[in-house]
């Protein structure tokens, strides 16, 4: 019988750290998979080549908007440093940032928030 690989608990840990100590400004929902769908990707990347996405679903009368991370399931250290990416896309978000298509997804913005994520993360490791 095939079962799924174990996932780190230092991966949950990651997780609960960001979430408390750099909150973004909407909830962050981080579910891991087996592999990535071409959702939630953006436009040049590749499902083959990233290890994790992140995506924004805006409010709606019926509920607040979310990011929904999708990390890829495998090694503890090559999740945490997908999760770290896809972490600061929350925090960089904005609501111009995110326009359907920004060419600079990984811009200034981006840059400055995965500072933060790695300084912290390292911070607390
Ligand atoms: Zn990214």
């Amino acid at each position: 019988m095939l079962t799924a690989p174990r996932v780190s608990p230092v991966f949950y840990q990651a997780i609960r750290c960001l979430r408390k100590k750099l909150p973004a400004a909407y909830p962050v929902r981080v579910r891991t998979v087996e592999k990535l769908t071409g959702r939630g990707l953006q436009d040049g990347e590749n499902v083959g080549a990233t290890l994790g996405s992140c995506r924004f679903s805006p409010a709606t009368s019926k509920k607040t908007g979310y990011f929904s991370i999708s990390i890829v399931r495998g090694p503890e250290t090559v999740m945490i440093d997908a999760l770290l990416e896809e972490f600061s896309h929350c925090l960089a978000w904005s609501h111009r940032h995110d326009a359907e298509d920004n060419p600079n997804w990984h811009g200034p913005e981006w840059g400055v928030a995965y500072a933060e994520v790695v300084r912290m993360w390292r911070g607390v490791k």
